[in-house]
């Protein structure tokens, strides 16, 4: 199974948090994780495995779209920070419509993906 994660700026430190307090039933369901460039560098560093894609603002959700849309990600972990201002707003749009179309559970804060990853 693949988990896509994704963290704006002001969400990164509370995705580290969010990933290190569900570390173990992401190893023990043998979950892979692929991740936007800056997110997936501060999750390297806490210690979890995960494989980066492009920055966000220069595609990396783009990618992750593309991803869902081929039937290869199975969930998508979407913290976004409602205050403040994207460049990539469009991409970040497609992700979610995407994710709608393709029937693929998205989680915009750690509440929700609290509730997705306790359903595994
Ligand atoms: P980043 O991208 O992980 O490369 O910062 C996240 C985003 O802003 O979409």
């Amino acid at each position: 199974m693949e988990i896509a994660i994704i963290a704006h700026d002001g969400k990164k430190a509370e995705m580290v948090q969010f990933l290190m307090d569900h570390k173990a039933i992401l190893e023990s369901k043998n979950i892979n994780i692929i991740a936007t460039g800056t997110t997936g560098s501060k999750v390297q560093k806490a210690g979890l495995e995960v494989k980066k894609l492009l920055s966000g603002p220069l595609g990396g959700d783009a990618q992750i779209a593309a991803r869902v849309a081929e039937g290869k990600t199975d969930m998508v972990f979407f913290f976004r920070d409602p205050l403040d201002k994207h460049p990539h707003e469009p991409d970040i749009l497609m992700l979610m419509r995407l994710c709608d179309v393709y029937n693929v559970p998205l989680a915009t804060n750690p509440a929700t993906a609290d509730l997705l990853i306790n359903g595994l």
